[in-house]
């Protein structure tokens, strides 16, 4: 049921924070935009471009679409996701209805979790024979087997395991232990001392309790339960990495024998926990955190066996909660939707089991999908578009005063080998191993999960397989994996606003050219930058030419560390350095793309706009959005992208071409005095 981390590991390199879904209508275009496909709706043309460019691009389009009752947030994003949502209905809604044999599985999985009487009628009934399991234990020395079986089904305890490639040789699947276990999104959430976050804790133990009376403790034994569960768990977050360190490969390679892992936990038998989820023989894999591993340990020995049970049986409840009974999944969205995320209403249900099934028959579905609303001009002119972005930043590099030759031609060598995946994959996933059974939607959900697991298992030691994407194809979103070196735009996204095969180049190119833009320069961020062209783990930068990028990145981390994202909570602009860095080059290559392709061509106005201006009000107009109080917050501590309002200002206001482009003065507010500039 929750999207497991599907291959990258380094998972920071998306073009925007986790979306759900989204599938779509070719010629979606609004009846407002103009003939430059611009929104002109959504300009507010009383604001001034040079004083605050977001609102001057989005003023209208904010002022008109407040966060529907059943959001966090809401922008251009989520209104494509949304629409797609709505194909994707039609999909399964079909399926379900059973005469295509090719949609079964869908159909089966979808129908199931639609099915919400069924679900009420069998209550937490379907969770007892695990319940059981977890009651049966005496104490730490009885958890490995356990751990294994409840693991592969998407219970989150204690360590997350799976297969990632070897990041420095990239090209071999290894096994990867990494720290997990937490029930708040953030390690940082079980540490801040702020009456906030205080708060939010007391609101998480309430939460915990409640969901372990719900599935039948008595209310104080619950409570204490949660006491008790929360004190484990922020054992666990002290001894995390916290999420800026996590942004450094070599803080999260740590490649040991087994024989070291298990001296590390000697209270918990790793051959055991091996054996029970099947894996395959292994004898060296990345420990992201030893740190970590060595407080498990402490874990294991000191706590009492009545409250690991209590915490096995929480996260169990907790991990199934979204396809339990309606009281289950209404306790679950008042903590993690309202109380988190400011969200009033739950979703309905068909959007709900809409995104179950995109994220556990993702490819099914997505096969689906592309069948039905993506065509051949969408791919061919995103590759073309992708080969002129590839042009444009080679350009850039070549050109740049701060870098030596020696660094240029590896840089160079690097951007060659990228390579672009369009849309969906070659080789679909195959499913007929998954038993999808009608009915059953907690067993559907579980078995889904195992699935996974075990894909990821059975590729331990085996050659990497660079043609998986780690999103489905109807997701509004992209992404970069930098030990693969390549760049993945699912078809969901190649639509309105970001393209549009009638739609002006010059607002193609500031939407689905910056898209392309910004994923391109993740190879040369922060973090991209430390593996090279095979996507090896591995320094190809002279030691000045990494401290010239460091100072030139510096500025970036100062500028966003400036901006405000609600209250007195600032951003955090290293933790946000990577997806700043590839907007502020993905722009600049994208509108020297645009350029480059409009050469000798007649610069003509369109909606009043000059073709750079058009370039730029595409890239401000893909990032309008209005958030609630609440996903403010937890956005600024968790997520490496920056609020829209600070992806568009933050970025024009350090090029000169904006300036220009818009006739700014040099005292406007969107013209910085010492502009930052990467790439
Ligand atoms: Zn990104």
């Amino acid at each position: 049921m929750r999207l497991r981390r599907l291959g990258t590991f380094l998972a920071a390199t998306t073009l925007a924070a986790a979306q759900s879904v989204g599938v779509h209508t070719q010629n979606a275009r609004s009846a407002s935009a103009g003939a430059s496909g611009l929104q002109l709706d959504a300009l507010d043309r009383s604001a001034d471009a040079c004083t605050d460019f977001y609102q001057f691009a989005c003023g209208g389009w904010t002022a008109k679409n407040p966060v529907p009752a059943d959001r966090s947030s809401w922008g251009r994003f989520e209104e494509l996701q949304e629409r797609n949502n709505e194909t994707l209905h039609k999909i399964l809604e079909t399926a379900a209805a059973g005469r295509d044999a090719e949609q079964k599985k869908i159909g089966d999985y979808y129908a199931s979790c639609m099915d919400e009487a069924g679900i009420n009628q069998r209550g937490a009934a379907p969770l007892d024979p695990l319940l059981k399991k977890i009651d049966a234990i005496a104490g730490a020395a009885d958890l490995p087997p356990l751990v294994a079986e409840l693991h592969p089904i998407g219970v989150n305890i204690f360590f997350e395991f799976g297969s990632e490639a070897d990041f420095k040789d990239a090209s071999t699947e290894m096994a990867i232990a990494d720290r997990g276990g937490m029930g708040l999104p953030d390690r940082d959430y079980y540490l801040r001392t702020d009456p906030k976050s205080v708060d939010l804790r007391t609101q998480y133990v309430d939460h915990v309790g409640r969901m372990l009376a719900l599935a039948g403790a008595p209310a104080a034994a619950a409570k204490a339960s949660a006491e008790r569960i929360m004190a484990l768990e922020t054992a666990l977050a002290k001894a995390a990495l916290d999420n800026v360190s996590r942004r450094d490969p070599a803080k999260v390679y740590h490649k040991l024998a087994t024989t070291e892992l298990q001296t590390l936990t000697p209270a918990f038998r790793w051959d055991r926990y091996f054996s029970g989820i099947g894996a395959p023989p292994i004898y060296a894999l990345n420990v992201t955190e030893p740190d970590f591993f060595k407080t498990l340990q402490q874990v294991f020995s000191s706590t009492p066996a009545d409250d690991l049970r209590a915490y096995l049986r929480w996260h169990l409840i907790h991990s199934s909660a979204a396809i339990l009974p309606t009281t289950f999944v209404d306790e679950n969205f008042r903590f993690y939707g309202t109380i988190l995320t400011g969200a009033k209403e739950l979703r309905p249900r068909w959007k709900r089991c809409v995104q179950y099934t995109d994220g556990d028959l993702g490819e099914e579905l997505g096969k689906a999908f592309v069948k039905d609303a993506f065509g051949p001009q969408a791919k061919a002119d995103m590759l073309k578009m992708v080969h002129e972005l590839e042009a444009a930043l080679e350009k850039d590099i070549a050109a740049l005063t701060w870098m030596t030759d020696a660094t240029k031609k590896e840089a160079l060598t690097k951007l060659h080998a990228v390579t672009d995946k369009i849309g969906y994959p070659d080789r679909w996933r195959d499913y007929s191993a998954l038993n999808i059974v009608r009915g059953d939607a907690l067993g559907n959900s579980q078995r889904s999960n195992a699935f996974e697991f075990r894909r990821q298992l059975v590729r331990i030691g085996k050659p990497v397989d660079r043609g998986e994407w780690a999103m489905t194809p109807p997701t509004v979103n992209a992404y970069y994996n930098p030990l693969q070196n390549n760049i993945n735009f699912p078809a969901g996204i190649l639509q309105p606003p970001f393209y549009s095969a009638s739609t002006d180049r010059a607002v193609n190119f500031g939407g689905a050219g910056a898209v392309i833009g910004h994923e391109l320069t993740h190879g040369f961020d922060d973090q991209g930058r430390k593996f090279d062209a095979r996507g090896n783990l591995k320094e190809w930068w002279t030691e000045a030419d990494a401290k010239a990028f460091t100072d030139r990145a510096q500025c970036l981390v100062d500028e966003y560390s400036s901006f405000t994202a609600i209250d007195d909570v600032k951003l955090n602009g290293k933790l946000t350095l990577g997806e700043n860095t590839a907007d502020n080059g993905g722009l600049r290559i994208a509108l020297m793309a645009y350029l480059a392709s409009a050469a000798g061509q007649p610069a003509a106005a369109e909606d009043g706009f000059t073709p750079e201006q058009r370039v730029f009000l595409g890239w401000g107009q893909i990032w309008c959005e209005n958030r609630r109080p609440e996903v403010e917050r937890l956005y600024a501590q968790t997520n490496p992208h920056s609020p829209g309002r600070y992806r568009v200002n933050g970025v024009v206001s350090n090029m000169p071409e904006f300036q220009k482009a818009f006739q700014c003065k040099a005292d406007a507010p969107m013209v910085r005095k010492a502009p930052c500039r990467v790439w």
